[in-house]
């Protein structure tokens, strides 16, 4: 007879099996249990099964499938974020050395990472004007192993000619990687457009309400799987079953709420293209916005991330308490959820050319948009900004 400690672990009795659930289970845990010695193993690839916890459970698993499927990929990793994406990517592919180019419209941390951290490893970094389409060749060097591309960008929005790119950076022999965080991985499909990596911030969309933090890196082919694979191994991303769980139920629903945030934000983008304040909406769906024609040529939609620029004379005073009028659009990083936010921006760092004037990015969640409209509208009115 064991001990009733004993038995606490290694307990007797199981509930039934069988309960086939519409959902993905969250499997928690750090070890999985090999029946024999002989099948240890710790191969990175676990494509016979489950080698440790890091690497992924079964929920983490589905959930990287079911993106590979979703971006029509050969094969997806997950990362704890969009940010940690964006480092697998780079640690991948940039190495001493090397030359890694970005488009100038690129998202901040990201080129903080390559700014401070690539840099200091001895790559060089370079940064190419985002709608420089074919003419990113002038750009590129016989080091160069990775281009960036962003579309639209980040802040300024501006829509790229990712085909165009792409032709010249595998003339060049560089890897073409993508951040489609914008589309979601569904408006813009990337493989179908040259690119070779894509990654998206599953805290955005996917997630879809504000509350996980999860990266995907997905690739076109078997050797950059094997290529990316190995660095994501070593560097340890592994993410919570939880998080996951959540972003599973997300993606049950990011159909509706793509379509639904996709008319509520273009209600609001094109109330604000009529507002006297506004100098122009930076929105890829308007032709306001600067590569709206690759837009129209390229993507299946758009999403709820979009930027106002004001008149170049709008003391930064009167930006903020435009931003700080608003009471259903809050003030806070990250978007894609439900609730709308509201995020000043005076002058975004740019090597090629600065926005004409200040912006506020606004990011339409799934209020009633005529509401988000009045909530504009008061605002403007009491920062002075009303003619
Ligand atoms: C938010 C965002 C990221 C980073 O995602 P996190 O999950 O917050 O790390 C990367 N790229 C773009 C374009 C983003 O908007």
């Amino acid at each position: 007879m064991t001990h009733w400690t004993t038995k606490l672990i290694h307990p007797d009795a199981h509930a039934p099996a069988g309960f086939e659930s519409l959902v993905t289970p969250v499997y928690r845990g750090s070890t999985t249990v090999f029946r024999r010695a002989a099948d240890l193993s710790d191969d990175w690839h676990h494509e016979a099964g489950y080698t440790y916890g890091l690497r992924g459970t079964p929920t983490v698993r589905e959930l990287a499938v079911r993106i590979a499927a979703l971006e029509g990929g050969e094969r997806t990793f997950i990362t704890p974020g969009g940010q940690a994406a964006i480092a697998l990517i780079d640690f991948t592919f940039a190495e001493s050395g090397a030359h890694v180019l970005l488009p100038d419209s690129a998202y901040g941390p990201s080129r903080d990472l390559a700014n401070d951290v690539l840099r200091r490893f001895g790559v060089e970094v370079d940064y190419y004007p985002p709608l420089a389409g074919a003419d990113v060749a002038g750009f590129l060097k016989p080091n160069t192993r990775l281009v960036w591309c962003e579309s639209p960008g980040s802040v300024t929005l501006e829509v790229q000619d990712v085909p165009a790119i792409a032709e010249a950076a595998h003339r060049a022999g560089a890897v073409v990687a993508l951040d489609n965080t914008y589309s979601a991985g569904v408006h813009f499909d990337a493989f179908a457009h040259g690119v070779d990596v894509t990654m998206q911030a599953l805290t955005k969309f996917v997630g879809g309400h504000s509350d996980l933090l999860l990266g995907s890196v997905t690739v076109r082919s078997p050797e950059l799987y094997e290529r990316l694979g190995v660095v994501h191994d070593h560097l340890g991303m592994g993410v919570s079953p939880d998080d996951c769980s959540l972003a599973l139920r997300g993606l049950q629903t990011l159909g509706v709420r793509l379509a639904a945030l996709e008319q509520g934000t273009l209600h609001v983008a094109r109330w604000l293209a009529t507002h006297p304040a506004v100098r122009r909406v930076l929105h890829p769906a308007l032709p306001s916005c600067p590569g709206h024609e690759t837009w129209k040529r390229d993507f299946t939609g758009s999403t709820t991330v979009f930027s106002i620029v004001l008149a170049p004379e709008v003391p930064r005073e009167t930006v903020r308490a435009l931003v700080d009028g608003l009471t259903l659009f809050k003030i806070g990083w990250s978007w894609g959820g439900v609730t709308s936010l509201a995020v000043p921006f005076m002058r975004p760092r740019r090597d090629h050319g600065r926005p004409e004037g200040p912006l506020v990015r606004l990011n339409v969640g799934l209020e009633d948009p005529e509401d988000l409209v009045a909530d504009l509208a008061q605002a403007f009115e009491r920062a002075g900004l009303a003619t």
